[in-house]
Formats: C-alpha cells, sequence, structure tokens
C-alpha cells in the first residue's frame, strides 16, 4: 500500500529534512523540528504525491487516501487528548500548503478547521472565552468562503463579502475595532456569514469536520494552480510538476489574550545578514496577521525595539507601554527563542526563518525554513559563517546564488546629494538598494506603466499576493503598513526589489490617488525615491551612484578598507577562484570594456567582435565604400583606409590585457547590415562616395538577402572577399608586434566564425598565417598567436574531428548555435518563445538559459569530436549563455576549459564556475 500521510509530534516523525520532494518544504522541517526535540504542535503531512494525483486523475484522491487521513487525525487525537467533533473538548486544526520551494503567500491556509455549532461550545468550555470562541469561528467561516467556497474577491474593485458584513457590524454596535465586538455580535456574524454563502452558493456551510477538511484539502490542492501561483512559479522558475503537500496541524492559539502572541523571526537579519535575531511579533493575534501586514508588529528584542520606536518618533515611555519587546514582555519565551534560533542554525548551518506561537505563556514553533534574504545578506550570511567555523568556504561558494551579486552592483544613493535632502517619512529597510520613479497605488498600473517604459514605484497601504506582478514591473516598492516579514518585504527581497515596508508616516488615499507624509502631498505619477537600506521616502528624482563594489574596482575612488560590503564580496571571490576548474574570460570590444571586466576578474577575452569597431565614429563611411567598390583594386583602398582604426583597437585592447588571451572573431555579419536604407541616406552615401542614388540603391538591393541569418555571413564573407580577412589578420598582427616591443606580452587568438567544413577554415587559416609571417619578418619580432574557429552551427559539431585538424581552439557560439540547432529566429522568436515557456513547452528561453537537452548534445559532441582529433584542443563558450549559472554548470560537466561573457557577468560566472567545480567533484 503507498503511503501518502506522514505523522509528526511529541519528539517523533516519519518524515525528515532532506524529504522536502515528498513532503514540501514545510512538512519536511516539521518532521525535523520534532527530531531536534523543538514544540511543534503534533499532524500530519499529506504528500506531493497526493497533488500530482490529483491533476492526473480529474481532481481525484488515491483510494487509500481516506483511511490514511482518518488515522492521522487519530493520531493528533491520541496526542492531544482531544476529539474532532467532540462538543466537550473538540480538536481543531490549520490546514495549509507547503510546496517544496517556499511560495510566500501563495497559496490558501485555513485555520480552526473543526467548528461548527456544536463545537464552539466545547471551545467556550476549554478556553473560558466565548469571545475568543465566536471570534475564532467567525474568522473560519469566513476563510472558508474565501478559499474553499470562492468567495473571495478576484479584482480591486471588487469586496470581500465577510469584510463588508464585518464593517457593517461594527458600524451598527458603534465600534472602531474588531476587538471591540462582543461575543454576541461575533455569533451574530457567523449566522449572517452562513447565510451568505447559502444565498451566493446555493449551499449549506458544512458542518461535518471531515466535509470541511475534504473541502479544505480539496482547495489546497486547488491553489496550487491558481493564478497568482502560476505567475509566482513562472517568475521563480519552479516547475508545475513539483505539487504541493498539505500539512493538517492540532491549532494553538496567539489569541487567548494578553498571554499569548504570534509571530515570525529570522535567525540573522535577512536585509543587510548582520548576526542578530530578528523577529516580530504581535500580542493577542492569530496566524496570518503578522505576515498580512494589516497590524504593524511589535519587535522580539529590546534593542531592535529601541530603534524601531526613534525611527518613528515614539517616545521611550510610550514604547515601554504600548508597543513593547517580546524580551520585556515575555522574558521566558524571549530566552527559549534565542535559544531555539542558536539550536536551529547549529542544526541547519544556515539562517532560519521561523514561525511561532505563544499559547498561555508556551512557546509552539510552527514553521522553520532556510530565510530569503537579499543578495547582500546571502553574501554576508556565507562568509561570517565560514569565520564562525558553522560552514566551509565551499559550502558558502554553494549557498549564494550567483545572480545576488548582481544587487551588489546596483547603484546606491549619493550620500552627498542626499544631504540635501530631507526624508518625507521613514519605514522599514526591507530591501536594499536606491530606487527613483513614478508613484502609482495599483499593481496593475504599475504593470501598465513599465510596459510604456515609465519607471515606476509601487506604493500600497499593503501588498498581497495578487500584486506580483506589479511589484515586478516596479523599480522599487513603498508600503504603508506591515513589518520586515510582511507580505511585500519578503517577495521584494526574493526579486532583489528595492523596498521600503510598513512606512507609517504616510497615508495612502487610494481614491484621490494621493499620499500624504505630514504636509507633504505626493500624488500618483509623482516622481519618489526610496532608500532601501534605510527605509527613508523622498519626494522627487535623486540621483545614484554607483556601489561599494564599482567605486573599488572600476572607479578606483573608495579605498577597499573602507568597503565593507566590498571586502565580504572578495572574500567570497577570492574562495570562488580557488575552486573552480573553468577560467573566466570577457566579450568585450573596446578597451574600457576590457579594463571593466579584467577587474571583475576576467582572465583573458574571449570574444572581440570586429565589427563592432566598425560603426565607430565615421569608420563606416570606409565600409560602405569597401562593400561598394566595383572591383579588389578599389576594396584595398577602403581596405587600407580602415586598417589603421582597427590596429589601433587592437593596440588599446592587448595593453589593457597585459598578456592574457585575447580571442578575436573576424568580421561576422552580412554586407547589407552596413548599408544605408531608405532614400536620404542613400542619396547621402551616394554623395559621399562620387556615385549615382541609383548605383547605391543597386547594390544595396543585390545584396538584400531573405535569410541574412543563413546568408553570406561569417567565414563566407572572408571565402569570398580573403581581402577582408587580410587586412583584419594584419591588422591584429601589427598591432600584437607593436605592443610586444613596448615591452608587454601579447597572446592574440585568431578566431573565424560560422565555420561548416574543415575546407573553409584552412582556406581562411591560410590567409591568417601567410600575414603573420609576412607582419613578423617585416618587425623582426614575432608573437605567438593560435588559429581556432567557433563552432556555431550543428555541422561544425558532428564534423568536430575533422575541423579540429585545421583549428587550434573551439569556441561555441552558442547563441547561433541554439538559433540552428532548434531552428528558432534569433530575432523572431521573441514573438512566440514567452508563449512556449509560459505554457511549459519550453523549460525556458533558450537564448538566455541554455537547451541542455538538445543544444547541449552538440557542445558535448563538438567538444569530445573535436578531442579526439586533439586531445587537448582549448574549447570555450562566448555565446551569451557563458554568463547564466545553469548554463556554466553544463559546460563544466562538457569539460569546457572557459566560459566568456559580458563585463558585468563575470563575478557571477566566476561563482557559478566553483559551483559547478564543487557539484561536478560530489559527483
Ligand atoms: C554566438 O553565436 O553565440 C556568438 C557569440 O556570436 P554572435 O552572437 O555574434 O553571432
Ligand atoms: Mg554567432
Amino acid at each position: 500500500m503507498s503511503k501518502y500521510v506522514y505523522t509528526f509530534g511529541n519528539g517523533q516523525a516519519d518524515g525528515r529534512a532532506d524529504m522536502k520532494n515528498l513532503l514540501g518544504g514545510k512538512g519536511a522541517n516539521l518532521a525535523e523540528m520534532n527530531h531536534m526535540g523543538l514544540p511543534v504542535p503534533p499532524g500530519f503531512t499529506i504528500s506531493t504525491e497526493v497533488c500530482t494525483y490529483y491533476y492526473d486523475n480529474g481532481r481525484s484522491y488515491p483510494t487509500e487516501l481516506t483511511a490514511q487521513v482518518k488515522d492521522g487525525i487519530a493520531y493528533i487525537e491520541k496526542l492531544t487528548g482531544a476529539k474532532f467533533g467532540d462538543n466537550q473538548n473538540p480538536l481543531l486544526v490549520s490546514v495549509r500548503s507547503g510546496a517544496r520551494a517556499s511560495m510566500p503567500g501563495m497559496m490558501d491556509t485555513i485555520l480552526n478547521l473543526g467548528l461548527n455549532d456544536k463545537t464552539v461550545e466545547g471551545l467556550i468550555k476549554r478556553s473560558g472565552d466565548a469571545r475568543f470562541a465566536y471570534d475564532s469561528y467567525r474568522r473560519f467561516v469566513a476563510m472558508y468562503g474565501d478559499v474553499v467556497l470562492d468567495l473571495k474577491p478576484q479584482t480591486k474593485e471588487e469586496h470581500d463579502p465577510f469584510e463588508d458584513m464585518l464593517e457593517a457590524k461594527k458600524a451598527k454596535a458603534g465600534v472602531k475595532y474588531d476587538s471591540e465586538l462582543s461575543a454576541e455580535h461575533l455569533k451574530e456574524l457567523v449566522n449572517e456569514f452562513k447565510n451568505a454563502i447559502k444565498e451566493r452558493k446555493g449551499m449549506a456551510f458544512p458542518d461535518d469536520p471531515y466535509e470541511q477538511l475534504w473541502g479544505a484539502v480539496g482547495a489546497v490542492f486547488g491553489s496550487w494552480m491558481n493564478e497568482r501561483a502560476n505567475v509566482y512559479r513562472r517568475l521563480n522558475k519552479i516547475p508545475e510538476s513539483w505539487g504541493t503537500a498539505v500539512n493538517v496541524q492540532a491549532m494553538v492559539f496567539g489569541n487567548l489574550g494578553n498571554d499569548c502572541a504570534t509571530g515570525v523571526a529570522f535567525t540573522r537579519d535577512p536585509a543587510s545578514g548582520e548576526k542578530v535575531f530578528y523577529g516580530e511579533f504581535l500580542v493577542n493575534a492569530q496566524g496570518e496577521d503578522v505576515v498580512a501586514g494589516t497590524r504593524t508588529p511589535q519587535q522580539v528584542a529590546l534593542k531592535a525595539s529601541q530603534t524601531w520606536a526613534s525611527n518613528h518618533g515614539i517616545p521611550e515611555a510610550d514604547r515601554k507601554s504600548k508597543y513593547p519587546s517580546l524580551e520585556e514582555a515575555m522574558p521566558e519565551s524571549y530566552k527559549q527563542l534565542l535559544d531555539i534560533s542558536d539550536k536551529l542554525e547549529a542544526h541547519y548551518k544556515d539562517m532560519n526563518d521561523i514561525e511561532f506561537t505563544i499559547q498561555d505563556r508556551k512557546l509552539w514553533m510552527l514553521q522553520c525554513r532556510a530565510g530569503k534574504r537579499t543578495g547582500m545578506a546571502a553574501i554576508r550570511i556565507a562568509v561570517e559563517m565560514v569565520e564562525e567555523k558553522l560552514i566551509t568556504e565551499e559550502e558558502a561558494v554553494l549557498r549564494v546564488d550567483p545572480n545576488a551579486l548582481n544587487q551588489l552592483l546596483r547603484p546606491i544613493f549619493d550620500n552627498e546629494k542626499l544631504k540635501s535632502e530631507k526624508p518625507v517619512a521613514r519605514g522599514l529597510n526591507a530591501g536594499p538598494g536606491a530606487a527613483t520613479g513614478r508613484v502609482v497605488f495599483h499593481a496593475s498600473d504599475a504593470e501598465a506603466w513599465a510596459a510604456k517604459g515609465e519607471q515606476v514605484i509601487l506604493a500600497r497601504i499593503e501588498t498581497s499576493p495578487e500584486d506580483i506582478r506589479g511589484m515586478d514591473a516596479a523599480q522599487g516598492i513603498l508600503t504603508q503598513r506591515g513589518g520586515m516579514t510582511s507580505h511585500a518585504a519578503l517577495v521584494a527581497r526574493q526579486m532583489g526589489k528595492v523596498c521600503v515596508a510598513g512606512c507609517e508616516a504616510i497615508q495612502i488615499d487610494y481614491t484621490k490617488g494621493t499620499f500624504t507624509a505630514g504636509n507633504v502631498t505626493v500624488k500618483e505619477g509623482d516622481w519618489i525615491s526610496l532608500n532601501g537600506s534605510t527605509g527613508d521616502v523622498y519626494k522627487g528624482n535623486i540621483p545614484t551612484k554607483p556601489s561599494e563594489v564599482i567605486q573599488v574596482l572600476l572607479e578606483k575612488t573608495l579605498d577597499p578598507k573602507q568597503a565593507p560590503t566590498y571586502q565580504l564580496y572578495a572574500k567570497l571571490m577570492g574562495w570562488a577562484d580557488g575552486i573552480r576548474r573553468m577560467k573566466v574570460r570577457t566579450n568585450a570590444d573596446q578597451p574600457d570594456q576590457c579594463r571593466n571586466a579584467v577587474a571583475f576578474g576576467a582572465e583573458g577575452i574571449g570574444l572581440v567582435r570586429t565589427e563592432h569597431m566598425f560603426f565607430e565614429g565615421n569608420r563606416i563611411d570606409s565600409v560602405r565604400e569597401m562593400i561598394l567598390a566595383p572591383d579588389l583594386a578599389g576594396r584595398n583602398v577602403a581596405l587600407g583606409k580602415l586598417e589603421p582604426f582597427q590596429r589601433e583597437d587592437f593596440v588599446g585592447i592587448f595593453r589593457v590585457m597585459n598578456g592574457l588571451p585575447v580571442t578575436i572573431r573576424l568580421l561576422d555579419p552580412p554586407l547589407h547590415e552596413f548599408l544605408p536604407h531608405g532614400d536620404a541616406a542613400v542619396a547621402d552615401l551616394a554623395k559621399k562616395l562620387g556615385r549615382t542614388p541609383a548605383e547605391v540603391e543597386a547594390k544595396v538591393e543585390s545584396l538584400h538577402e531573405m535569410n541574412p541569418m543563413l546568408g553570406h555571413r561569417g567565414c563566407r564573407l572572408g571565402v569570398v572577399y580573403p581581402e577582408i580577412t587580410e587586412m583584419q589578420a594584419r591588422a591584429i598582427f601589427t598591432a600584437a608586434v607593436m605592443v610586444k616591443k613596448e615591452g608587454i606580452e601579447v597572446h592574440p587568438e585568431v578566431m573565424v566564425p560560422l565555420v561548416m567544413t574543415p575546407g573553409e577554415l584552412k582556406s581562411q587559416g591560410d590567409v591568417i598565417r601567410r600575414v603573420a609571417d609576412e607582419v613578423f619578418k617585416a618587425a623582426g619580432v614575432s608573437v605567438e598567436y593560435l588559429v581556432g574557429t567557433m563552432i556555431e552551427l550543428p555541422r561544425a559539431a558532428l564534423c568536430a574531428d575533422q575541423i579540429a585538424q585545421q583549428a587550434e581552439f573551439f569556441s561555441f557560439g552558442t547563441n547561433d548555435l541554439t538559433q540552428t540547432c532548434m531552428g528558432l529566429s534569433r530575432d523572431d522568436s521573441g514573438r512566440f518563445l514567452p508563449h512556449y515557456v509560459a505554457s511549459q513547452l519550453l523549460p525556458a528561453d533558450p537564448f538566455e538559459a541554455l537547451d541542455q537537452t538538445g543544444v547541449g548534445q552538440l557542445v558535448e559532441m563538438g567538444t569530445s569530436r573535436g578531442r579526439q582529433t586533439k586531445p587537448k584542443l582549448k574549447v570555450g563558450i562566448c555565446g551569451e549563455h557563458g554568463g547564466e549559472p545553469s548554463s556554466i554548470i553544463f559546460f563544466d560537466g562538457a569539460g569546457l576549459d572557459y566560459v566568456s561573457c559580458s563585463p558585468f557577468r563575470v563575478p557571477i560566472a566566476r561563482l557559478s564556475a566553483a559551483q559547478a567545480t564543487l557539484m561536478h567533484r560530489k559527483g
């Protein structure tokens, strides 16, 4: 019989932390916390296999499941002494989703399940508090109505029917807060909610606890495919096939009075990575209240509470009486939490994000997981955990998502400029960095404005999972309510967005489309600036400046000793460099790009696209003259004008690269790309060249190609016009000789593009080598150089053994190789590829992340066949995939010697290459 239900409780559990695929992250860690002896309310997890079964079988369950769920409930009953559906001591449970990767707030949760008109009496007896019991009951009915019966509003204009009835009740009772409603009011609300359900859904609210349970389980599985979960999965590349687990767990109550609380915490600061326990809590509150951002929570630690109060201008006496820290209010629980935090870090060797509830001063753990963190925090935590001897350098290198390094390169505000600006408000520094944009108040507007090319900041009272697309489109996010662990803060951190959360000093008015801060009013469309590192909000567009890492490495305006962020970065990168097998080069065409790349750690140039140099200044005129020349003599005149320009460019590059290898690719694009289009441009060129517009027009016409990507480009140009290859080779070698004479080492590698037969490469190689000999002889100096080819056509990969006879190195042009292997035009596929990715016909855009299954085979085949001929053949890759982490891991496995990517991606490639070495070392 298959096992679908895994129980946990009282220090025992069927599952373990490493069973995330089956139990989801939440279920696996609830099991693990039991093994660690931490206090966890008992429960059970329905495995992700059931979710897969559910969708494969027309939303039905395996037959064994009913009995296993019953046994699971019996297990909880035994450990708690309460009974499901009992009117004396009723068992109430929570039902929550839990996927393999955390998806904050994306799927549904139901609390207090098991309540009905009978069991509520039992809850009153047990708690001695009728108000509490009916409050739990009305929350349950509303949650059930929203989630299971689908009454949740779908658009920003719609209202939640239960919220409306609650507001009406408060108005009638003449009170302002929910907490002022009496037990009788709440009891009336339960009935009103149930009547509304009957009216809208034509069915009675289910009283039977098992019926309630199955409804909730179905809703959780159903929520795996809801719109916002689908969007979240797409953004985070989580496959649909993973499915979610469902966790059913005995309720504990954080809302049973002032000795109760609920909260969330991080074992280290998730924004900066600093080693301080960072937590928030609410007294007398339940479940999602903290994360939902509807009340601004209190700080767990006294010190953090004092900082929070001073940021909000709250006097110490007020803070102490109205917003005390947990350290002051419940010192025992606070100590226990710190102790648990240490245990979790020692056990998981990572920063943890925890959810806890205190019922009658007893602490319960509801969840732990690896905490989401900013890129900055990820690096700091990894480096400091090595220093604390919690993890090894290798573990630290594996911990950091290479894309997180992007956050260290992002602009920050210029402190000098900031001094003259006064913030209009200050909130929580939930997502570091600097962002400026025009303010909008709805996620749908953020999306629409961004689509028109506007830079926007999304300001919301609080965000909810529905806002995810708008958050993604915005430069930064500002919320009026909510803490460091609110939805906005969590999601922003994961997206790497700048975020200021819980900025209570502002008042957002959605109907007017404004927010006010003191006497300042900001309207929709006004510019604002957010400092996500301090929490400051400014009116206007404040200029930004480069990050610490950029200032140290590129601008050299900051002493590394004064740059703590840079130091963390340098340590991590140093470890990565000590580990990685593959070298990292860069794709650059100009000396300043090369200089940046070297500062970022590039160990050579993997691709100089020489045609980029043809567009500089008025060189294009000589290029056009060459193309339009009627004969060889005319072409040679024009080439003679171009040669000095190319030579100077190469001199600049060789000097900067100072002995590192430089791969220079010969001209690649078809000639027509350099010619003018349109009457005026044609007439202008004709005048410059002393020809008639008709002559120019005729040449343009004659060069027109239906499929230029498969046309007269790459080495095919050099085959037909060897004088072009000759000019480029002469420019390369004369530059090399000149620089060598200056005492600088040079290692040119001449690369022939778009080769499909060995004969093509031989014809070009012969020209290149002949020119080299001539130049060296004339100069009386020679330099070592290589002649190699790009592998960017399937035929070249298939015949790599023959091509290798002519080549001293290979470099995979995976852009063209993807295009030609998949039959996808680089220029036209944008129209339909997003649809393919959205509907999961392809796992990702193959021009972004290498299609390992298909194109990957050509890379493996090209490498192994090339090395059959020349076992030591140097092989690299210079397509866009050279800077993409998952592709880099693949290239390492295929045995490539180096990857080459754009300068700003060099750090990402260094870290990815180190991760690849470690992964492949482990096997
Ligand atoms: C490639 O095809 O991968 C490549 C690097 O060349 P280009 O992008 O210039 O065609
Ligand atoms: Mg190419």
